[in-house]
C-alpha cells in the first residue's frame, strides 16, 4: 500500500497534479521517497525543481520534502541542481530561501553553479553568483566553474552565450568571492572574516545571528548532507590557478 502511495506520489508530481500529491501523502507515500532503480527521475522534490513547476516546489516543501537529500539514478543530485540546470530560477530562490546549500554537490562533485553554466543558463548563474555560490571549487575531474564556461554549452552553440556566462564567472573571482550564505542577508565579504559552519565546512556567515537565522530557516536538515569533502589546501590551490587565469579570456 504505502509502495503504491510512494508511486503515486511521483506520478502526481510529474503531472503537476497538487491534490494528488496531497492524496498520496494522506495515503502513507514518503515524501522523500524515490526509486533506486536505473531509470530513477529522482525524489518528487527533484522531479518538480526540473520542472520548474514552482507551485509543487512549494507545496513539497511546506508538507516537509528534503531540499537537500541526494536522488536520480547515477548522478545523485540536490533540488537545487535540477532547478539550476533547468535555468528555474524561481525554485532555485525557493529552495535557498528554505535552506538548500548553495554549493551542494552531485556525485561527480559538481556544483548548481556548474549545471547552471553547462547548460547556458546566465540569469540563473547571475542569481547563484548574487547568493554567493562559489567560484572556487572544482569537481571529481578537477574542472572548476571557468572551465565549465569554456567547454560548450549543452544545446547551445552561440558564442555570446559562453562569453556572458565567463564573465559573470570571471567578475565573481575577481571582486565578491565569498558571501554570507544567509540568504536574507548575502552580504558580501572575504574568506578571513566570514564564519565557517563548522560542521558541513561549507557555509559562511558575517555574524553568529547569520548562522543562527540560516541554521532555523533550514540549514539544520542540509548541514549533514553536504558536509564538504573537499580539504582547504586543495580549495587554495585550485583558487591560485583560477586567480592566474581570471582576465585572461
Ligand atoms: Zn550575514
Ligand atoms: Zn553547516
Amino acid at each position: 500500500m504505502a509502495q503504491n502511495a510512494n508511486e503515486a506520489l511521483l506520478y502526481a508530481v510529474e503531472n503537476g497534479c497538487l491534490d494528488g500529491v496531497k492524496a498520496a501523502l494522506k495515503a502513507g507515500a514518503d515524501i522523500d521517497y524515490a526509486e533506486d532503480d536505473i531509470d530513477s527521475t529522482g525524489s518528487g522534490l527533484l522531479l518538480a525543481s526540473i520542472n520548474g513547476d514552482v507551485e509543487m516546489v512549494r507545496l513539497l516543501i511546506h508538507m516537509g520534502a528534503s531540499v537537500s537529500k541526494k536522488t536520480g539514478a547515477g548522478i545523485s543530485c540536490a533540488p537545487l541542481h535540477g532547478a539550476a540546470g533547468n535555468g528555474h530560477t524561481e525554485v532555485v530562490e525557493l529552495l535557498v530561501h528554505h535552506g538548500a546549500t548553495l554549493d551542494t554537490r552531485d556525485a561527480y562533485q559538481r556544483t548548481p553553479l556548474m549545471a547552471a553554466i553547462l547548460f547556458g543558463h546566465v540569469n540563473t548563474v547571475r542569481q547563484l553568483i548574487e547568493f554567493g555560490a562559489r567560484v572556487d571549487l572544482a569537481d571529481r575531474r578537477g574542472r572548476t566553474a571557468q572551465e565549465y564556461c569554456m567547454a560548450d554549452v549543452v544545446g547551445e552553440d552561440c558564442g555570446c552565450v559562453r562569453r556572458e556566462l565567463m564573465k559573470l564567472v570571471q567578475q565573481a573571482i575577481k571582486t565578491k568571492m565569498l558571501r554570507c550564505c544567509n540568504p536574507t542577508c548575502g552580504k558580501a565579504g572575504r574568506r578571513s572574516t566570514l564564519k565557517l559552519c563548522a560542521q558541513c565546512k561549507l557555509t559562511r556567515y558575517c555574524s553568529r545571528d547569520c548562522q543562527k537565522q540560516h541554521w532555523t530557516v533550514g540549514h539544520k536538515k542540509s548541514c549533514r548532507q553536504d558536509t564538504c569533502t573537499v580539504t582547504d589546501a586543495e580549495v587554495r590551490k585550485i583558487l591560485k590557478t583560477i586567480q592566474s587565469t581570471a582576465g585572461e579570456v
